[in-house]
């Protein structure tokens, strides 16, 4: 280890690459990272947080409508776009400089600029060459734009937060968590949204209930969403852009954003030079400990494709630090990880769709509520929640929890706890509710909604 510069070169200081790199210096290596962009990676960025400051903004909209029914007296203030994206830029700023102090704290260097692999023990970084003993690829994910007649005009998730012109008519291509996050964020913040999916329902892989019930709530508070088109070409208009569609028709925009999903960030890394394996998705290949084909050469987080969420991969890295620097440990157990789109009301999930535990369980009870929020019955706002409980008939264990509705990222928490847990539908019904909440319905649906 001692003739390496580093017992640890990380590339990437993202949501993984930060974690692995702080608890493997904590365990005492000797660790370097690189970033060629930004601190703390795609979620602290152009992902989760900023995402989620622009969630808080947009719901305002509804709140100064719902008010007036409680008793206030408002007319709805005006809105000013670059008043959000500044003071969003200032608090990644502010997020910035902490990873940057974590990482000092420890003792990890940080240094700036691509990095390329060289060979199995060697990193550069411009004219700069290290030697390290294990090498952790990090260096997440990119969104990707299919390519077509003027896709150059399209932008992505990249973008979105720092316009410089706030887009007064907005469409969006695609059907997954960005799609169906940034229609809403825009929608409440005044854009006519259009949103664009290829298929006949958006949100593939979420239970078939929450789809059907997310696709109905959307277009009630506004969002022009359409199925089974698709872009063709994208040209100059006067004032804008013209979209030619799938069905003949056309559309025109301020701004057209694509969320069609990310592909791993490889590109010139030097995986050429390494004997790192690939799978047809471009993404690394790695076993349980992380460890690629190279054996010393690991990767953790969205480049190694799995479920692209920060949590997972900070999971992986502190589980990656453990173990190769640590004391030993366990692989990360990915059963039952629950996951939120922050559209408006949320969607939160954790465990089977309806679909899945069919095919697993065989026999399955389920238990359905749809209802309108208490705040709704005087505010007067057209919106329902819908919640879902999938049990394992055999065992009685709940197997899967599904809400569309207000907070359902919050509440999904810490039924993802209780789930884990191994949690039967009878403790559920044992378990006494906080009323008057949401919630409490999900110890309260007595009767299966359907039996077979
Ligand atoms: P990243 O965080 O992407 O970090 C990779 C880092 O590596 C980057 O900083 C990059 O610049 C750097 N890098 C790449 N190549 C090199 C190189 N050769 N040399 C040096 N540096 C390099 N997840 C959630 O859990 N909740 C959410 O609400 C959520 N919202 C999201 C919203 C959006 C718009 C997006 C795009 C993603 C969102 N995600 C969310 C997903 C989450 O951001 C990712 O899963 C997470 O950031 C993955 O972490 P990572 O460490 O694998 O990679
Ligand atoms: P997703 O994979 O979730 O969705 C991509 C969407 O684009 C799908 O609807 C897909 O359709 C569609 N699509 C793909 N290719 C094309 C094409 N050529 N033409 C038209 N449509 C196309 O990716 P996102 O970009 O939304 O997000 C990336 C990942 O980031 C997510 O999967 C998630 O893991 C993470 N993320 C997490 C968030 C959270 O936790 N709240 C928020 C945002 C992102 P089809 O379904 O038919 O394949």
């Amino acid at each position: 280890m001692d003739n390496f510069d580093y017992d640890l070169f990380v590339i990437g200081a993202g949501s993984g690459g930060v974690r692995a790199a702080r608890m493997a210096a904590g365990f005492g290596a000797r660790v370097a990272v690189a970033e060629d962009r930004y601190m703390g990676g795609t979620c602290v960025n152009v992902g989760c947080v900023p995402k989620k400051l622009y969630v808080y903004a947009s719901e305002f909209s509804k709140s100064f409508s719902d008010a007036r029914n409680f008793g206030w007296d408002s007319t709805r203030p005006a809105f000013d776009w670059a008043t959000l994206r500044d003071n969003k830029k200032n608090e990644i700023s502010r997020l910035n400089a902490i990873y940057n102090r974590l990482l000092d704290g420890v003792k990890a260097d940080v240094i700036d600029g691509r990095a390329r692999i060289v060979d199995a023990h060697t990193v550069a970084v411009g004219e700069r060459v290290f030697t390290a003993d294990k090498i952790l690829i990090a260096t997440g994910g990119w969104p990707y734009i299919p390519e077509f007649p003027g896709s150059e005009y399209a932008i992505t998730s990249n973008e979105i937060f720092d316009l410089e012109a706030f887009p007064r008519r907005l469409v969006i291509v695609g059907g997954g968590y960005i799609a169906v996050e940034f229609a809403g964020i825009f929608n409440g913040l005044g854009s006519q949204v259009t949103q664009l999916y290829r298929g006949p329902l958006f949100l593939r892989g979420f239970d078939a209930d929450i789809r059907a019930h997310a696709a109905r709530e959307i277009a009630k508070t506004g969002v022009d969403l359409r199925f089974e088109l698709n872009v063709e070409a994208i040209e100059p208009a006067a004032g804008g852009l013209r979209l030619q569609l799938s069905d003949g028709s056309t559309l025109e925009a301020d701004v057209v954003l694509y969320a069609t999903g990310r592909k791993p960030n490889l590109q010139g890394l030097g995986l050429e030079n390494v004997n790192v394996a690939t799978s047809e998705f471009g993404t690394i290949e790695v076993d349980e400990e992380y460890r690629t084909s190279e054996p010393s050469i690991f990767a953790l987080g969205d480049v190694t494709g799995g479920m692209e969420l920060t949590p997972v991969a900070l999971a992986e890295g502190m589980a990656f630090a453990r173990r190769q620097f640590g004391e030993p440990a366990g692989a990360v157990d990915y059963d039952f990880i629950p996951t939120a789109v922050f559209c408006q009301p949320n969607i939160g999930t954790v465990g089977f769709t309806e679909e899945q535990a069919r095919a697993k369980f065989g026999h399955i009870r389920l238990f359905k509520s749809t209802f309108k929020p208490m705040k709704h019955t005087i505010s007067g706002r057209d919106e329902q929640t819908f919640m879902k409980l999938i049990v394992d008939k055999a065992s009685d264990r709940v197997v899967g929890v599904h809400m569309m509705g207000p907070d359902a990222g919050e509440i999904m928490q810490g039924i993802a706890i209780a789930l884990r847990a191994g949690a039967t539908k009878a403790l559920f019904d044992t378990t006494i509710g906080i009323h008057p909440t949401a919630a409490e319905e999900f110890v309260t649906m007595r009767e299966p909604w359907t039996e077979d």
